[in-house]
C-alpha cells in the first residue's frame, strides 16, 4: 500500500511522436501534450494481448493515463485511442512530410517554450485535409514552429531598412526580405517572385490556409531545403527525416 503514496496519476490527451522498443515487450514512447513532450514507459505494449497495444502507434492521438513515480519517472497505466492521425497518407511525400513533422515536434520541443501553441500547430498539421499539398501544410507547420522559436521572418518589408519595393529576394539567417540596396551578393541568393510571396504567405496566413498559395512542388522543395539547413545551423536541430525528400530532389 505504501506504493500509492509515492505515485501520482494523470490523464491525459496527446500524440504518440516516437517510440523505442525496450527489452522484449516494452517500449519508451515520446508523448507530445500542451504540456510538452513527456516520456513513458509502457510496459507489456508489445505484447500482442496487450490492450494498450493500439493505442500507442505512432500517430495515434490518445488519452494516457500515467503513473508518476516519486523521482518524475512516468510509466503508462492504460492508453485509449482517439483516432489514429496517420490513416490519410496516400503517398510517399504524404508519409516523408508526416514522418519530418514528427521529428521535427520531438527534436524542438526543448527549445519551445510556448508548448501549447506548439502542440496545437502539430495537430492542426496532422488533422488537417491536405488533397495533394502535404508538403505546403508541412511548411506552415515549420514556418509555425518558427514563430514559436522566436524566429518569425520579416515579411512587410526589407529587413535591413524597412523598404517596401525593389524586394528582390529574402534571407533566413537575416530574418526575412531584402530589398536591392541591401542585397548582398557574397552570402545570399536571388530568389523567384514565386519564392519570396512563398515565404510572406507562410508568415502571414493562417496555418490551415497554407495551400491557398498553391504553388508547384519546386517552389515547396526550395524552400524546405532552405528550412533544413536554418533548423540545423541556426538552430541544431537536425531533422533526419529529410532524407525521404531525396527522391523528389532528383526528379527535379
Ligand atoms: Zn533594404
Amino acid at each position: 500500500m505504501l506504493k500509492l503514496f509515492n505515485k501520482t496519476m494523470k490523464e491525459i490527451e496527446g500524440i504518440i511522436i516516437y517510440q523505442v522498443a525496450q527489452k522484449e515487450k516494452d517500449a519508451m514512447l515520446s508523448f507530445l501534450t500542451e504540456e510538452g513532450l513527456l516520456s513513458i514507459y509502457a510496459r507489456g505494449v508489445k505484447d500482442n494481448k496487450s490492450k494498450n497495444a493500439y493505442a500507442i502507434n505512432v500517430g495515434c492521438l490518445s488519452s494516457l493515463e500515467i503513473n508518476e513515480g516519486r523521482l518524475g519517472g512516468k510509466s503508462l497505466k492504460s492508453a485509449t485511442l482517439i483516432s489514429y492521425l496517420g490513416k490519410n497518407l496516400n503517398s510517399l511525400l504524404d508519409y516523408a512530410c508526416f514522418n519530418y513533422a514528427l521529428e521535427l515536434a520531438r527534436k524542438a520541443d526543448e527549445a519551445l517554450e510556448d508548448k501549447a501553441s506548439a502542440y496545437k500547430a502539430l495537430h492542426t498539421f496532422l488533422t488537417i485535409e491536405k488533397n495533394d499539398d502535404s508538403i505546403a501544410h508541412l511548411l506552415a507547420y515549420i514556418s509555425q514552429i518558427l514563430i514559436i522559436l522566436g524566429e518569425r521572418m520579416k515579411i512587410d518589408g526589407c529587413v535591413f531598412c524597412n523598404n517596401k519595393n525593389e524586394i528582390i529576394t529574402y534571407s533566413l539567417d537575416d530574418g526575412g526580405l531584402v530589398c536591392q540596396n541591401h542585397f548582398d551578393k557574397g552570402r545570399m541568393e536571388k530568389e523567384s517572385k514565386d519564392q519570396i510571396n512563398l515565404l510572406r504567405f507562410l508568415f502571414m496566413a493562417k496555418q490551415a490556409e497554407a495551400t491557398r498559395i498553391n504553388l508547384s512542388l519546386p517552389n515547396y522543395l526550395h524552400l524546405l531545403n532552405q528550412y533544413q539547413i536554418f533548423l540545423k545551423d541556426n538552430l541544431g536541430i537536425d531533422v533526419k527525416s529529410f532524407t525521404l525528400f531525396k527522391p523528389f530532389f532528383s526528379n527535379l
